[in-house]
């Protein structure tokens, strides 16, 4: 039986396990956390991460807790539209899952037959050729016929296989919250949640997860928000971060501000937002019988603006999945590495794109910044979203 190790127990890392186990591999699954736990906030999923999702055999328990967003179309903090909501064909249309609902899901994935250990950091990789890979904390060595770095942004194994790889500031920092429906504020006729808001260097999205007659069903319910600001992550407590928010989305059109004042601290999720400059020059490493490869934030952690970070990983687990099915390991692992950096180098070249329209503040005149965002961000939505749709589970 073939044997793989992945590292880290995030979106990326259960669900290349629980694929890997499925074919039949022998998992273990590490994470340095004592508890395998997702954040209390949600995650959008473009078509081609609910495709890899299904590639990967999970889309029932998908359907059963995603729910679609339309497209809200883009405003001004003025109101005025730049880009006006339009009709999705369902191919098109993203949905949006609460993360603890999407980390069940990939939980129940796991089945039986993966070894999770938890409260395990993996200091060191030996990919030598010629010897088996293996990772150790330091206190054991786990060997493997294929390491699976599902680390994250401050990936170690990346670190010590792809130095060039850096991890910089984006210079922005987001704030997210799930909103739960009793606390969630009731909306005048005619006023909905979704859709988008832009200003100078700072930028709101909010979702409805389910209708509000639904909590109590299977899936975690309420309004999604997240907001992202230009500058370094806060650091006051939770209850002044939010006063701040309140703050400087004041004036923006509804319900942003009834949003901010239901929300509590409690809810409240800050992030540096993080990237990798440049990415790993690969995503593969041949060693012994098999080798390592990168997958996830671990291999193209990107700015968030495009909701692509989850999909890329689950494109990665899908792809990688059926490559070991179809090819020799080590040919798997280059060809691994030959498909995927393209693909994310993409992606990851749109979010950055998008990041640099969204932070314009300061370095364009306020008129060149709105003309900027009327034209250049139709632009890099629709081209992104054509990216995201292309893609397709290798057969
Ligand atoms: C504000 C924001 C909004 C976002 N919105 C979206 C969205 O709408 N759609 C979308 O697709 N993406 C989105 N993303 C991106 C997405 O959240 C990430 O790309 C994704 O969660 C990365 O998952 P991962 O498993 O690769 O990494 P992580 O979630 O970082 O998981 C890594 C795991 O590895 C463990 N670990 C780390 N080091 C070690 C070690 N040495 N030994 C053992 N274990 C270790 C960690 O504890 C962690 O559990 C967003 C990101 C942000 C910041």
């Amino acid at each position: 039986m073939r044997s793989a190790v992945v590292v880290g127990a995030g979106i990326a890392g259960l669900s290349v396990a629980g694929a890997l186990a499925r074919s039949g591999w022998a998992v273990t699954l590490l994470e340095r956390a004592d508890r395998v736990r997702p954040e209390p906030t949600a995650v959008v999923l473009w078509p081609n991460g609910v495709r890899a999702l299904r590639a990967l055999g999970l889309g029932a328990g998908l359907e059963a807790i995603a729910t679609p967003l339309p497209d809200g179309g883009v405003r001004r903090p003025d109101g005025h539209w730049l880009v006006q909501p339009r009709a999705l064909p369902a191919d098109r249309m993203p949905v949006v899952v609460h993360r603890e609902d999407l980390h069940d899901a990939l939980i129940a994935g796991l089945g039986e037959r993966v070894e999770l250990r938890t409260g395990v950091t993996v200091e060191t990789v030996h990919a030598e050729a010629g010897e088996r890979p293996a990772v150790s904390d330091g206190r054991q060595t786990i060997e493997a016929d294929l390491v699976v770095a599902a680390d994250g942004v401050d990936s170690r194994i990346r670190r010590r296989l792809a130095p060039e790889a850096t991890v910089v500031s984006s210079g922005s920092a987001a704030w997210r919250a799930v909103i739960p429906w009793y606390r969630a504020p009731q909306l005048p006729d005619g006023q909905t949640v979704g859709g988008e808001v832009l200003g100078a260097g700072y930028r709101f999205v909010s979702a409805s997860l389910g209708d509000r007659g639904s909590a109590g069903g299977s899936a975690r319910g309420g309004i999604y928000w997240v907001a992202t600001a230009a500058g370094a992550a806060r650091p006051e407590p939770p209850r002044t971060q939010l006063a701040l928010l309140r703050r400087w989305y004041a004036g923006w059109p509804a319900p942003i501000g009834e949003l901010l004042d239901a929300t509590d601290p409690a809810d409240l999720v800050q992030q540096e937002i993080r990237e990798l400059r440049p990415l790993p020059r690969a995503y593969g490493y041949p060693a012994g019988p098999g080798g390592v490869v990168l997958l996830g934030d671990a291999a193209h952690a990107m700015p968030p603006h495009l909701g692509q970070g989850a999909c890329l990983a689950f494109e990665d687990a899908a792809t990688l999945a059926a490559l070991l099915r179809e090819s020799r390991l080590p040919d798997a692992v280059t060809a691994y590495d030959r498909v995927r950096r393209p693909r994310a180098a993409t992606m990851v070249r749109q979010a950055r794109r998008m990041s640099a329209v969204l932070q314009a503040r300061g370095r364009l005149a306020l008129r060149a910044r709105d003309a900027a965002l009327g034209t250049l961000t139709p632009r890099l939505l629709n081209t992104a979203a054509a990216s995201a749709a292309q893609w397709r589970p290798p057969s």
